[in-house]
């Protein structure tokens, strides 16, 4: 059984949906859904403004986002009985949300609004399939899908509880939701924006599925951001271990944790394009490949840490202190770089900042400098291959850079620079790297 996931753009209009339709009709597959393109982000609106108590405007976003599904609905549904079953449907979804205008507006209400977008998307497509005459089984995320106490999902129970409702529904087609989950107290929770990519690999891990296809707007994999740099062209395939680098350091087309479960279990990962299905797009999969240069992303909103102490001169256990704090702190570092007397290190969230900063001036002293982006070149860079650093640092050279990450991995170098040299930087590697200009 394949896996096959649609995102929010795939879905965006009623023809859109009917296209999926058309897509999966003929498969044996679980299909997951997101939300309609622009709801998860209405919905953060509509949670920002409950959160600052704007109930009034709140209610008014509210009104216009259900609107538009009443809008949609009329389109996408042709029978009248079908019609008010997903005016039902959307109605008692809208007044649920609705319902926490009324009240205190806490994280656990905030979630609970949040997944209301994938619980509407998947309901109105089996409705659609519904008056298509295609038989399909909807199973609810919420009954399979956890995160534990460390956030992390618990493929276990996810196994094990999917397994159990995938018997409870006999079918060659079943629908859930991507993105949205329960945590270790039971309540609603959600894999982070973006995360119905997570949730396809980790459904296709539980079921050791043939293959996840992960259908968006876009044929595959490009070997630079599509959204700031003009000559970008699709990647045929790539490995895990460079799809995975290139997906944590900003190439949204893919969830950052998205790959891991699927290469664990050695399940390609096919990305497609829902409006050109006849294209190939790009294989994810266990491949050795030899090419220098694979791809370029790049990831916004960094901070960088520079400590510098001349009790680090010869000292052990000077990292390890450093690294404890942001442990403590929850804080993933990205990139580090050392000197004798100083390391450098950046995050991206930047939540327990402050906190972290007091307590590293125990150690020395502290500079912080914000809005980095980290440039990511992936490739294939082994310790015996020589110039393709020379060929990144020729292509960016009138750009000031922060920090250099080289060796960490053979797939990535990692640069970090001012947010405001990254469109430049992005565009002279396109350049120099692959010769599109
Ligand atoms: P979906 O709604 O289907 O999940 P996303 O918007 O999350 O779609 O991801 C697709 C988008 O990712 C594309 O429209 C494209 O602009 C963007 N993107 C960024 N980097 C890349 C890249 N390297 N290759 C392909 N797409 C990319
Ligand atoms: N709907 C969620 C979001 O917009 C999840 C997803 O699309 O993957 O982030
Ligand atoms: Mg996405």
């Amino acid at each position: 059984m394949k896996v096959i996931k649609f995102g929010g753009t795939s879905l965006g209009s009623p023809e859109r949906m009917k296209k999926v339709a058309e897509l999966v009709s003929k498969e044996e597959a679980i299909v997951v859904l997101s939300a309609i393109s622009g709801t998860t982000n209405s919905l953060t609106e509509i949670a920002q403004l409950l959160y600052k108590n704007e109930r009034n405007t709140a209610k008014q976003k509210i009104t216009e986002l259900q609107a538009s599904y009443v809008i949609f609905i009329d389109n996408l549904l042709q029978e009248k009985a079908q019609q008010t079953k997903a005016i039902d449907l959307v109605s008692s979804h809208f007044s649920h949300i609705d319902s926490f205008t009324e009240d205190l507006f806490t994280v656990h209400e905030e979630k609970m609004i949040l997944a209301q977008g994938e619980l509407l998307s998947t309901a109105l497509f089996q409705l659609h399939l519904e008056e298509l005459g295609i038989q399909s089984c909807l199973l609810s995320a919420l009954d399979f899908m956890r995160i534990d106490k460390d956030l992390e999902p618990d493929s276990f129970y996810i196994k094990h509880n999917l397994e159990r409702e995938l018997k409870q529904c006999e079918s060659k087609l079943y629908i859930t939701q991507g993105y949205i989950c329960r945590n270790v107290f039971g309540e609603i929770d959600n894999l982070k924006r973006g995360g119905s990519d997570y949730s396809a690999s980790l459904i296709g891990a539980a079921i050791q599925a043939t293959e996840i296809e992960i259908w968006t707007d876009i044929d595959g994999m490009h070997n630079n951001d599509p959204r700031v740099v003009d000559k970008t062209f699709s990647i045929e395939q790539l490995s895990y271990n460079e799809a995975a680098e290139l997906a944590y350091f900003g190439a949204k087309i893919l969830h950052p944790a998205s790959v891991y479960p699927a290469q664990l279990s050695e399940i390609p990962i096919w990305l497609k394009n829902t409006m050109e299905p006849t294209k190939l797009g790009t294989k994810i999969a266990k491949t050795v490949d030899d090419r220098e240069f694979t791809a370029i992303a790049a990831k916004d909103g960094i901070t960088a840490i520079k400590i510098k102490s001349g009790r680090m001169l010869l000292a052990y256990g000077f990292l390890r202190k450093i690294f404890d704090i942001f442990e403590r702190y929850k804080t993933p570092i990205d990139v580090i770089t050392t000197s004798e007397v100083a390391v450098s290190i950046t995050i991206d969230d930047n939540s327990n900042l402050d906190a972290i900063q007091e307590e590293l001036r125990y150690l020395g002293e502290v500079e912080v400098n914000k809005n980095l982006s980290i440039v990511c070149v992936v490739g294939n860079f082994s310790h015996d291959s020589m110039g393709a650093g020379n060929k990144i640092f020729e292509s960016i050279k009138h750009i000031p850079i922060r920090m250099v990450s080289y060796g960490g991995s053979q797939h990535n170098v990692s640069i970090v620079i001012e947010t405001e040299y990254k469109k430049e930087a992005l565009v002279s590697l396109n350049n120099g790297l692959f010769n599109q200009n």
